[in-house]
């Protein structure tokens, strides 16, 4: 009597699953799971958010140019891509800073200041319905062996997302843990909401620089992103 009972209870399992998958397919959306991982990757406070996304550089400056085929600029740029279409796609609103391979103060009354692109995307950010602003960036050092992702903040409100994005974009990327720092930037300074900078890894580390080069590690960056931007909506 047993072997019956556990193939029944195995067939519908199965079919609970496959109705699952069917439903998710007809839905389309995503199975919350990250392949390969079997970590979950919560979505469920993003519906209704409001989050600009700040590619760092862009236009005339190209920002870090490593030891990789890709600069910084073009790197955050398509991570910004990536996880603008995810955030959208679990309901979150994005405003990014800038879209395209310009400077943000291009065509606006901060053209040609000192600190003008950097103004241009405060500006933004604080003229929108943002509820957190996240500058996007990858790091340089001199020693080439140093790698690793760090997050930044500056005011005591930044503390909680800088906290979370660090948490959520390493254990996704398995990058090397820097952890998070209090850093005195601009766009961290001159934003009224919370703001974090994320320097994703070293373009003058060889490893990292290929890694960001790559469409896959983007999307893994895009995707713990994603997750710390869930865990912040949790508590805030
Ligand atoms: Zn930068």
């Amino acid at each position: 009597m047993r072997k019956p009972i556990v193939l029944y209870s195995n067939l519908a399992a199965t079919l609970a699953m496959l109705g699952f998958f069917l439903l998710s397919g007809m839905m389309g959306a995503e199975a919350p799971f990250l392949a390969g991982s079997g970590r979950y990757l919560g979505t469920e406070n993003l519906e209704g958010r409001i989050v600009v996304l700040d590619p760092g550089h862009g236009g005339q400056d190209p920002g870090t140019v490593g030891v990789g085929s890709t600069t910084e600029a073009e790197n955050v740029l398509a991570i910004a891509w990536e996880l603008k279409a995810l955030l959208e796609k679990y309901g979150a609103e994005v405003i990014m800073t800038r879209q395209t391979d310009t400077s943000p103060s291009a065509g606006t009354q901060f053209y040609g200041q000192k600190n003008g692109q950097l103004a241009a995307r405060t500006a933004a950010a604080n003229r929108s319905r943002g509820e957190i602003f996240i500058s996007l960036h990858n790091d340089w050092h001199d020693d080439s062996s140093v790698r690793g992702t760090s997050v930044h903040y500056y005011k005591a409100q930044d503390l909680a997302l800088a906290e979370a994005l660090q948490g959520a974009l390493v254990a996704h990327t398995k990058a090397r843990d820097l952890g998070i720092k209090r850093s005195n930037f601009y766009v961290l300074r001159n934003t009224n909401m919370p703001a974090a900078l994320v320097e994703i890894g070293f373009l003058s580390n060889p490893e990292e620089a290929r890694l960001l080069a790559r469409p896959s590690y983007r999307r893994e960056a895009a995707l713990g992103l994603l997750a710390g931007i869930n865990a912040y909506f949790a508590g805030n």
